[in-house]
């Protein structure tokens, strides 16, 4: 895990160009991680000319804002929703990192309010409770939406913005990527099966737990990610 800021920027680098490469953001979303030990957070900067896609973002284009939202450190402001990533961070003391994305299917489930199940067994846990649905479009670009945005979401590890996205909150920022990934995955199979004009089988919690306990884990799965995303170990 990194230790340094150095090593934090080089990470959220890589988690911009994988989420990239799956096709789970553009140019727009944003991951973010708490500087440990501080109020300090690192964040993708805001998409400008400059700053376009996400496949191409160095470490060095990092911004560092402080639990305001006030730019401290960096050569481009921040995003103009850095507010899901404060209020966040201010009412979940353990979370470490956020990842917010516009990805397609499960902003198309939270549309439709339809419920994202889960029905594939790797990722299933994030699923496991039903997902907070935050029933607003706007852009989160303040203290007053962010902090509804995050009594919606409580305790859980991802939320939906309806019509707009998701948000993902994790101890680390590669689980943060696994979540909103995994969640795209179930919520890709949930439409599916509704498509076909059937009722998917809900993994009930045993089952869910078995995988957890005997499947590999997350970092396996990151360092599977990165290689697709063609990222050297
Ligand atoms: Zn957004």
């Amino acid at each position: 895990m990194p230790t340094t800021e150095s090593e934090l920027r080089q990470q959220l680098a890589d988690v911009c160009r994988v989420l990239f490469r799956l096709g789970l953001v553009d140019y727009m979303g944003h991951p973010s991680a708490r500087i440990p030990g501080t109020d300090r957070v690192l964040i993708k900067p805001r998409h400008s000319t400059r700053i376009k896609s996400q496949d191409r973002i160095a470490p060095d284009d990092m911004v560092i804002i402080d639990l305001d939202g006030k730019l401290l450190e960096g050569r481009d402001g921040p995003p103009g929703e850095r507010f899901i990533h404060t209020c966040l961070y201010r009412a979940r003391p353990e979370v470490q990192a956020i990842v917010h994305t516009h990805q397609h299917w499960s902003t198309i489930m939270s549309i439709g309010a339809a419920p994202i199940h889960p029905v594939i067994h790797v990722g299933s846990e994030v699923v496991e409770q039903p997902v907070p649905l935050w029933p607003h479009a706007n852009l989160v670009t303040d203290n007053e939406l962010g902090d509804d945005m995050a009594r919606t979401m409580g305790s859980s590890p991802v939320g939906l913005l309806q019509g707009h996205g998701i948000v993902s909150a994790a101890a680390t920022l590669p689980e943060a990527a696994l979540q909103a990934i995994h969640l795209e995955q179930q919520a890709e199979a949930n439409w599916q099966v509704l498509a076909m004009g059937h009722q998917p089988r809900i993994i009930p919690e045993e089952e869910i737990k078995q995988r957890q306990a005997t499947g590999v884990g997350w970092e396996v799965r990151w360092a599977y990610y990165k290689e697709v995303a063609g990222i050297d170990a």
